[in-house]
């Protein structure tokens, strides 16, 4: 069943508000599949506004999806570095190169033949559907979640709810405009039903919202307490060669920061290694530098402790040497880049 006058609401609301971004179509023009996906890949866990400048580049330097297909994997590691979750720029690429090889370089309209390519989900599959090809598929993201749980007061917490609520969406998601619904509902979340202080007397629905006539919106979406993240331990040597230059090395496919450069170091354990110098790649005159680095992944925090040293000439089989002015230029994480700084304080 579909309720057209909310849907009516909606897209009446979005006709008026919708945001303009780098990856929308123009109103009344259906957006390319390409964009919607690299676009909706990015947002994955960043935000619209550190996402921007990163899809801007890649569609300059790989205007289509297979100019991406034909990119070296390294290049594509290296404009995603600082974005996280790299798992994700390897399945971009192996995606773009699967498009290519099994849909002649045209993304499929239905989610279910989307969801066979790497790196798209649920939501991913949804959004591509709805977004560039108009179809009436439920896409729910965290700003729609917060709306319809708000809509209908889901006492039901996060994650147990998501099944509910993706029912809910599929009820409201209207046949006519459905990829319209689908930004105009993101964009009602991220606008109007914040996750603080919802704007609802600016919000289109606010009439048929049970959590604001209750008068406690904010309460919604429910959650479950989360565990405490864990905590680990390593550390890193930054051996610097007498040119400048710096020891970098690349991590192993699999696994977190999988295919990107580091800083070589220990493995990440529960406590601070005992005796990290045994994993340090030369015998040299180590000196721990004060501080380190703290930073954290969507599982674990993680506390590394930096020792430097320097050697006259590098040997090349240690891995690469790179200049720190042309870090921008390696597939750096942020992690590293954090090391990088405490060292270099800049
Ligand atoms: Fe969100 Fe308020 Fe609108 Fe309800 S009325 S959907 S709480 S902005």
């Amino acid at each position: 069943m579909t309720h057209p006058a909310h849907a009516d609401l909606i897209l009446d609301w979005y006709d008026h508000n919708r945001r303009r971004l780098p990856w929308r179509a123009e109103a009344g023009q259906v957006a390319d599949p390409y964009h919607v996906w690299l676009s909706e890949v990015m947002l994955q866990q960043t935000t619209v506004q550190t996402v921007a400048d990163y899809y801007r580049r890649f569609l300059a330097r790989w205007p289509r999806v297979q100019d991406l297909a034909q990119a070296p994997l390294d290049d594509v590691l290296t404009e995603w570095a600082g974005l996280g979750y790299y798992a994700r720029a390897r399945n971009l690429h192996k995606c773009a190169a699967m498009v290519v090889a099994r849909h002649r370089g045209s993304f499929p309209a239905d989610e279910a033949a989307l969801r066979l390519l790497p790196g798209i989900g649920d939501y991913t599959a949804a959004a591509i559907s709805a977004i560039a090809f108009d179809i009436p598929a439920a896409v729910m993201d965290g700003n729609i979640e917060r709306v319809v749980s708000r809509l209908f007061a889901v006492e039901e917490p996060l994650p147990a709810a998501k099944p509910r609520l993706k029912a809910l969406v599929a009820d409201l998601t209207p046949q006519q405009r459905p990829g319209d619904y689908a930004q105009a509902m993101m964009d009602l979340g991220a606008m109007v039903c914040t996750p603080r202080r919802p704007a609802c007397g600016l919000c289109p629905v606010s009439a048929r919202c049970i959590a604001r006539i209750s008068d406690d919106p904010e309460r919604f979406p429910l959650k479950s307490p989360k565990p405490d993240k864990p905590m680990r331990y390593g550390a890193v040597f930054w051996l610097t060669r007498k040119d400048g230059a710096v020891l970098l090395r690349r991590r192993a496919e699999k696994g977190l920061l999988g295919g990107m450069m580091e800083v070589p170091g220990t493995e990440w354990l529960d406590q601070r290694p005992p005796a990290p110098l045994g994993d340090a790649p030369v015998k040299a005159e180590w000196q721990r530098l004060d501080g380190g680095v703290r930073h954290t992944f969507t599982h674990f925090h993680l506390d590394l402790s930096i020792y430097r040293a320097a050697v006259g000439l590098g040997d090349p089989k240690l891995g690469t040497w790179v200049t720190p002015d042309r870090f921008g230029e390696v597939a750096l994480p942020t992690l590293y880049r954090k090391v990088a700084k405490a060292v270099l304080g800049r």
